[in-house]
This record gives structure tokens, sequence and C-alpha cells, in this order.
């Protein structure tokens, strides 16, 4: 591990947990049936191992195994949910609502559904920490209105959105609410009727399972949520998704939630008290710190804080070793965060997500998110903290606009004068 150092980004990707692979590794050998094979016992076993992860997927969210539907990731959730309802109900109306700090997998897939002319979409607003507003909600809907697509927990700021108030709006009207529940979802507990959820989007890779397995919960009763499906070919999945099943991977998905539903209330307290103890340290170390996002309502192991007068890159750079050899040659192990200019796309652009909350441009290129999860440690955070408050202090040390600003000079009125 010191060569790769500590990670904690743990919203990009979780390493699986030792007991999913354990659970996963005889179903590429001894057990390598294919699920749809219903002439031999081969078959039969895969088809059970699948069985009993719909049933451990589903009880994760509170479903029926029959309402699991396996899919690529959440990706390809998002797609199936939101293009798969469009095209169903096209008939019925053909207008969406989302919100403007979703992840990508809705966004733009609400925009190829707008350039193609298949629907009209409205991007609802947040406010300073995230939230949507429920009245801007109310107002949107209307008799042309099919879907709303509102995510759990944000992947960037960890803002969690008041989704049981969303579903019950929702259902008051007659829209069907899919909600994409990736983030959070091993730590905050979801259940799709209590919520009037119709439509729920998994995935397994951001809760210690594998890469590339997915999955899509689609209510059949109360009401019952139709879907044209995006992929042909076999009618698996009730028709929904086509495809040989990833069994391997559907058994580690459903070990991956039988873990998170079991470990959950301990996991997430243990996970937040380590994230406060980051928190605090930041802000009791160092000065014009800010934290994106909601004080309160926020993922346990989210931090996402801006360093004013730091470049994100640089400070991304200073931690993860590969600016400076100051980490190799005082073998200091790297650490692995996001910076919230880069985790959109290659190029330097601040976050959509950042903007959308209102934080300006240069707050936005300085912020850092940590992403704290089951593998973390007291020590990772000792040491994160330590690095951080160095690295910082270091980098404002060479920042011209950091001395100025601490002698009092008006830095707006200087910083502008560059453009
Ligand atoms: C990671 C993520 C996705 C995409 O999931 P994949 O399984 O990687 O396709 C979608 N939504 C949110 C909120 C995410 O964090």
């Amino acid at each position: 591990m010191v060569t790769k150092g500590i990670y904690m980004d743990n919203h990009a990707t979780t390493p699986v947990d030792p007991r999913v692979l354990e659970a996963m590794l005889p179903y590429f050998s001894e057990y390598f049936g294919n699920a749809a094979s219903r002439s031999h016992g081969f078959g039969w076993d895969a088809e059970k191992a699948v069985d009993t992860a719909r049933e451990q997927v589903a009880r994760l969210v509170g479903a029926k195994a029959k309402d699991i539907v396996w899919t690529s990731g959440a990706t390809e959730s998002d797609n199936l949910a939101i293009q798969g309802v469009v095209e169903f109900y096209k008939d019925k109306g053909t207008h969406v609502i989302t919100q403007v700090t979703e992840h990508k997998a809705v966004l733009d897939t609400c925009r190829h559904l707008e350039r193609t002319g298949q629907a009209t979409v409205t991007y609802l607003p947040v406010d300073k920490y995230g939230m949507i507003d429920l009245d801007d909600l109310r107002k949107a809907i209307t008799d042309k209105t099919v879907l709303v697509s509102i995510m759990f927990v944000n992947n960037e700021v960890g803002t969690i959105q008041p989704i049981a108030e969303i579903g019950k709006i929702c259902r008051e009207r007659g829209v069907l609410y899919h909600c994409d529940a990736v983030q959070g979802l091993s730590l905050l507990p979801i259940d799709v009727d209590a919520m009037c959820i119709d439509l729920l989007s998994m995935t397994a890779h951001k809760m210690y399972g594998p890469k590339g397995m997915g999955a899509l919960y689609v209510r059949s009763k109360g009401p019952r949520v139709r879907l044209t499906p995006i992929v042909h070919g076999g009618g698996h999945e009730r028709g929904m998704r086509s495809g040989t099943l990833n069994v391997p991977s559907i058994v580690g998905f459903g070990r991956a939630a039988e873990i998170a539903k079991d470990s959950m209330a301990d996991e997430s307290q243990r996970i937040a008290r380590l994230r406060e103890r980051l928190r605090a340290g930041i802000f009791e170390q160092l000065d014009e710190v800010y934290l994106n996002g909601h004080p309160v309502h926020r993922h346990p192991g989210n931090l996402n804080v801006s360093f004013a007068y730091v470049e994100g890159e640089s400070l991304l750079m200073g931690l993860n070793g590969s600016v400076h050899a100051l980490a190799a040659s005082a073998s200091l192990p790297p650490i692995a965060v996001s910076s919230g200019s880069a985790c959109t796309s290659a190029t330097l652009e601040p976050s959509y997500v950042l903007k959308a909350l209102g934080v300006g441009e240069d707050l936005a290129h300085t912020s850092i998110r940590f992403g704290l999860g089951r593998f973390s440690t007291e020590e990772d955070v000792a040491y994160v903290l330590d690095r951080v408050v160095t690295e910082v202090r270091r980098l404002r040390d060479l920042s011209p606009l950091y001395e100025m600003a601490k002698e009092g000079i008006d830095i707006n009125s200087v910083a502008w004068q560059r453009e």
C-alpha cells in the first residue's frame, strides 16, 4: 500500500471488500453456468445464485426481488430509467424534470432526449447548499410531466436531497419518480415504498462490490412502471435488459448489499466521526477555508472544502506526490483525493456542481473532495490532515494573492484586473 498510499476518494469508486471477492470467486470457475440455461445443473446453480443476489439487493432498498433489473452500472440504469420511461409513455406526455447538480449519466441522457426532440426537460436550480426547493418542483410539474429524476446524494458535495418528500409530491401528482441513489446506498437507509420511489439506480462499485455491475429497481405494482428497453435480444430481465447475466459480479453485488445492510448503522457513525475529525482539524488549523455542500444533510464520508488562494490541482499534486519529489524523497505515502476542477472532464473547468451552488470560479478552482469509506482509519485521517495543512501553508507561502489578502489589500479588485 505504501506506493499507492492513502485512498480517500471513495465517491469515485471503492475497493472490493474481501468478503465480496470471496463470494464471487467460485462463480468464475466451479459455477460458471449461464443463468439462462434451463436444461442442466450448471445453469440451475448460476440461476440460484442470481436469485439469492436479487433478494439481497432488493432487501437493501425495501424492494421485491422481482423488481430488480441487472445492468452494467448506474450509467446504464440512469439511461434505461429515463429513456425507457420517456419512450414508453410518449403518448401520455414528454416532459421530464431533473435538477442541475445530477450526475452526467442523468444530465447527458436528458440532453440527448432534448436534442432528438423526444422530451422537454426542466432543470431545477439548487440553493447554496445544493438542495432543490420543493415548491419549485411542485410548480414545475404539468399535465405533460411523465418523470421526475432527482438524486439521493450528490457525488461531489455530498448533499442529501429530501427524497421522501419528493416521492410524495410525485405520487400525489401521478408522476413517476426516478432516484439515482448510487452515493449513500451503503450508508443511508432507503425504502422504495415508504419514499414512493418508482425507479432507483444502483451500482456495485461504489459500495465495495465489483465495477461494471449495477441494477435498476423498477416498481411492478402501485403503480406498475413500464419501460421500453434500450438493449434488445433474448428478453432477459423481464424483457427490460437483454444479455447474458454477469453471474460472478451479480453474486458480488448481492454480498456487498448484504454487508451494507448489516453494517450500515455502525459504519455511518464511524465514518462520520472520522470525517468530522478531518473537517474540524482543517478548519482549526487553516484560515480562509470554506465548506461546500450542506453542513448537516450530508453524506457521512463526504468532505468538500475550498482552500482559498490555493489551486486545487496544485494541492492535489502536492498530496499525491506527482508534482514535486517531496513526497517520494521524504517517503511520504501519497494521498488519493479529487479536485473540484478535474472531476468532470479532462479539461480544467471548474465543477458544474460547485458553480450551481454559487461557488465563485476562483474558489471552485481551490476545492478538494475527500471521500472517506469503510477502510479509512484514524491513522489515515491524522496523516491526511497533517499533509493537507502542510501543503496548503506551503502553497500559500508562494502565493502573492494570499500575502496581499493578509496585508488587507482588496483582492477582488486586484484579481479582476487580470482579465
Ligand atoms: C458513479 C456514479 C454514477 C455512475 O455509475 P457507474 O456504475 O460508474 O456507471 C452515477 N451516478 C452517481 C451519483 C455516481 O456517483
